[in-house]
């Protein structure tokens, strides 16, 4: 599945939630030596969580399904038999049915049937396992086979989960979301990953709708009343979780033949929208099938794109739903970005019709072994299908994102138990999919890149349709690679916390050597004394240092705390080294000052440049470097020939606004940011000039609204207005690319009313257009809009799935932070009745909202809240923000003094 950020809304000035965390810290001393593992290790047969079904009851072999699906109606009908196999003599086992208005139950062993009642669990595992139904019967059942009938009656869920529906245009539609285990909700099954049967399904649908499953159409059969009943053939063995259907009443449009049929679903109209995404999906299906050299799993595959989804896109196997933005490319009103970030989304579902969906976790402390892997594969698809995209840049910037959340005391190991229903739904986070990724990633270039594709090769054959753990995968690339790669792998998935190596360049008599020294990087603000303990891991550090005309490099395992490496191929003292070559490693490094600034002065690959502000922003956030020199290098960076460094500056600065939002009033620092930017901005112009580089194109927003914004350039923030109004007028007038940026800034301006952009909303907008209006609204300020936005968010006018376009700028803007809580508190029943989400229930987001304040009084009132309300389930989501917030704090406490005495220098200095 493809998670949606809370903020996933590209926001100038106002930092996601997501994107405060923490960084480097600096705990001296030594580190114990980190535990050692035995070689070959094998984790014990671990015990059943307690939402699993009893490992000695009844096990599905096979499912036959026929659902009436008619999305015009409230609720739905099945009936079906799943074929059993009953593994001891009982009157008695377990499956799942949940939030059936009607269900009745027949079981049918010999010849004989019997019926079934349907019977209570106890209080503990329906808090663990909600929806989990006790079959009991009058006759036992013995060991063998059975047949398991059943009819019932079920209405279509509120909340985007299970199955449900949606409309737009007086049309309607039906869709499926079953991750992590809401099939419960549309059949009765056993709804637990290991269990992977074969699926025959029919669905009786309207006979002008289209119906779609897993599996091709094998038949149709017209029904009395204006029905059909359309029956799939049966799929390969599928774990209930990937089952998916379609109904509805819109475009198909037909996509490439190649390597398997490939067809599009969209709403009625946009059909023509989904051209470039099918032929994107034939080219990544023809390179998953080069990387892994086995044929794409499953006969044929859908693309649906779906009008609500709570999360961004399911990997139903051969069936794969996409929320619409995430799909649909308007050739006019898509940026080149907006385009990459729809390949990357299919390409992380495709990924998974091999892992997930091919092979399947056991059970879901693995999920990290489709979430990561899915995520990785992004990376390494788009090196070899577009190289030029730079898909090394995006692979750093999501390791920025995962290392900072695992820097909080908060954060949790990428492979983590998972007890119940509500610890699996939590565990959806950025470790699981940005730090797996990263470790992956480490370790591929670690063992080398053609070793680990043959190890994921041997794994994926010797687990074909089953399943799998990670000790399987483990001892796979152990296999293919010959290193130690448990013991390597095992530190970094199982323990959470970000390495810090520091590094020191010695040159002298002979060779010039690298000094390293290992530790736990640790965030100022946190209160984690027994962290900073150990640094338990074995760390691949691969650096990188200039020789002659070229670059050499090295690895080496750092298994201790110090250890020193000759540079090998490097003649005479190197003008600089870099730690992290091309940032594969999943670790900060610490240079000294000096040092550091020789690197950003000559290193040049893309992604060790990606990474120099990072390294400089965890060094800020542990106390290592204040703030009056994070700026200075900002400042430095801004006049870098490469427009991507000067992307990041303005990123970085806007952070610091984030931090101390007093600096955006601060005229001194208006100035400063003019000073350092604003030629740039000049040279660059306002309006997007055909042929331009697509970084170019990418800057141009961001700094467009750093000048105006915080350095109040009158021309930019004119400018601005002045497209932004003429867009409403002509919608053709702005490219796409500067579209939300500038819509937003007008708004947050008070340039542009809520009622435009309310009446603006009404139209028919193509996805990107509709996004980008609703992030305008959420940037419309206090006094000015802000609490009309508000109001219509409650009503109609606002899908579920785009609540968060709308809150995600006011969540991160810490100025207007205090008025939207004011809001949050009067209207949480309201917002919560309206939210999406796993299992119906996405208010266990919200708490996270604690981590966008930056000072005590903020984040004490909302805590004053939240400890009131208390959600099930949000506690981890709490806690983190907690840190969040604690963090923010310290660092800015920490940094006050130095910032007051670089902003009079600065000012001296005119
Ligand atoms: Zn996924």
């Amino acid at each position: 599945m493809k998670a949606v950020h809370l903020l996933a809304v590209p926001v100038l000035v106002c930092l996601s939630l997501l994107g405060l965390g923490g960084a480097p810290g600096c705990a001296s001393g030594p580190a114990p030596h980190p535990p050692e593992l035995p070689a070959d290790a094998e984790s014990p047969p671990r015990p059943l969580a307690a939402a699993q079904l009893p490992a000695d009851g009844v096990e599905p072999l096979r499912y036959h399904l026929e659902l009436s699906i008619d999305p015009r109606q409230e609720t739905f009908a099945g009936r079906g038999t799943i074929e059993i196999r009953v593994l001891r003599r009982t009157r008695r086992f377990f499956l799942h049915a949940a939030e059936m208005k009607s269900l009745s139950l027949q079981v049918e062993q010999g010849g004989r049937a019997q019926p079934a009642t349907v019977g209570r669990v106890s209080r503990e595992v329906a808090a663990a396992d909600p929806g989990r139904i006790a079959v009991e019967l009058s006759q036992p059942l013995e060991p063998g086979t059975a047949r398991l009938h059943a009819v019932w009656q079920a209405p279509f869920d509120a909340h985007l989960s299970g199955l449900y529906r949606a409309s737009e245009a007086g049309r309607w539609y039906a869709y499926t979301q079953f991750e992590v285990a809401d099939a419960r909700k549309a059949f009765p099954c056993f709804d637990e990953p290991r269990f992977k049967t074969p699926f025959e399904i029919a669905l009786t649908v309207p006979a002008t709708m289209d119906a779609a499953s897993n599996a091709p159409v094998a038949s149709v059969e017209s029904q009395e009343g204006g029905f059909k009943t359309v029956h799939f053939e049966p799929t390969a063995k599928l774990p209930t979780y990937l089952v998916a259907f379609y109904v509805g009443d819109g475009d198909v449009v037909e996509g490439p033949k190649a390597p398997v049929p490939v067809h599009g679903f969209a709403a009625k109209g946009k059909g023509p929208l989904l051209e470039e995404a099918l032929t994107m999906h034939a080219e990544l299906i023809a390179e998953l099938e080069r990387y892994f050299d086995l044929p794409f799993p499953f006969p044929k595959l859908d693309a649906v794109a779906v009008l609500e989804f709570a999360a961004g896109a399911m990997e139903n196997a051969g069936l794969i739903t996409y929320r619409e933005e995430l799909l649909l490319i308007d050739p006019k009103h898509t940026s080149e970005k907006r385009r990459r970030q729809v390949a990357a989304v299919i390409a992380h579902e495709l990924a998974h019709q091999y892992f997930g969906d091919l092979v399947t976790l056991a059970w879901w402390d693995d999920l990290w072994l489709n979430e990561s892997f899915a995520t990785w594969m992004e990376y390494e698809l788009f090196r070899l299908w577009h190289p030029e995209w730079h898909p090394e840049i995006q692979r750093v910037e999501d390791r920025a994102y995962a290392m900072r959340a695992d820097a909080l005391p908060t954060a949790r190991p990428i492979r983590r138990p998972a007890q119940t229903l509500g610890e699996i739904e939590q565990n959806f986070d950025g470790i699981v999919y940005s730090k797996g990724a990263a470790v992956l990633h480490m370790l591929s270039r670690w063992i080398g890149p053609e070793r680990f594709q043959a190890g994921l090769r041997r794994y994926m054959r010797a687990h074909a349709y089953g399943s799998a753990t990670a000790e399987d995968l483990f001892a796979a690339l152990g296999e293919a690679s010959g290193e130690a790669v448990r013991q390597v792998a095992r530190p970094f998935i199982e323990t959470p916390g970000v390495p810090e190596v520091e590094a020191k360049l010695i040159c002298g008599e002979g060779p010039p050597r690298l000094r390293l020294k290992r530790r736990r990087y640790l965030p100022l603000g946190l209160d984690a004394p027994e962290r900073d303990a150990a640094a338990p891991w074995w760390i691949p550090v691969c650096w990188a240092a200039p020789s002659g005309e070229g670059v050499a490099r090295g690895c080496v395992l750092l298994d201790r705390d110090t250890k020193e490496v000759e540079l090998e191929g490097v003649a005479g003292c190197p003008a600089w080294v870099h730690p992290n070559a091309s940032e594969s490693g999943y670790y900060y490094w610490a240079l000294p000052g000096p040092a550091l600034a020789a690197l950003a002065e000559g290193v040049r690959d893309p992604a060790s440049r990606a990474g120099l502000v990072q390294q400089a922003e965890a060094a800020l956030d542990s106390g290592r470097l204040l703030p009056g020199a994070y700026l200075d290098f900002l400042g430095a960076l801004a006049s870098s020939e490469d427009p991507r460094d000067v992307g990041r500056a303005v990123d970085a600065v806007g952070r610091m606004v984030r931090i101390w939002p007093q600096l955006k009033h601060d005229r001194r620092f208006q100035r400063w940011v003019r000073d350092h930017f604003e030629s740039r901005g000049r040279d660059l112009g306002l309006d997007p000039k055909p042929d331009e580089p697509e970084e170019v194109r990418e800057l141009r927003p961001r700094l467009m609204v750093l000048l105006a914004r915080v350095g109040r350039a009158p021309w930019a923030l004119e400018g601005i207005a002045a497209r932004a109004r003429r867009w409403l007028e002509d919608p053709e007038s702005l490219a796409p690319e500067v579209l939300p940026a500038y819509l937003s800034t007008a708004a947050a301006e008070g340039r542009i009313a809520f009622e435009t952009l309310r009446k603006a909303l009404e139209g028919r907008l193509t996805p990107p257009v509709r996004v980008a209006v609703l992030g305008a609204l959420g940037a419309l300020p206090e006094g000015g809009g802000m609490d009309e936005a508000l109001a219509l968010l409650l009503g109609d006018a606002i899908r579920k799935q785009d609540l968060f376009y709308v809150l995600g700028p006011m969540m991160g803007d810490v100025e207007r932070l205090p008025h939207f809580f004011g809001w949050l508190k009067g209207s949480w029943r309201a917002l919560v009745a309206k939210m999406p989400g796993f299992g119906g229930r996405a208010e266990v987001r919200l708490p996270a909202l604690i981590g966008s304040f930056c000072d005590e009084a903020g984040r004490d009132e909302a805590r004053a809240f939240f400890d009131t309300i208390a959600i099930e389930g949000s506690e981890r989501a709490y806690a983190e923000g907690l840190a969040r917030a604690g963090h923010c704090i310290a660092v800015r406490r920490h940094g006050d003094a130095d910032l007051a005495r670089w902003l009079s220098r600065i000012e001296a200095a005119k």
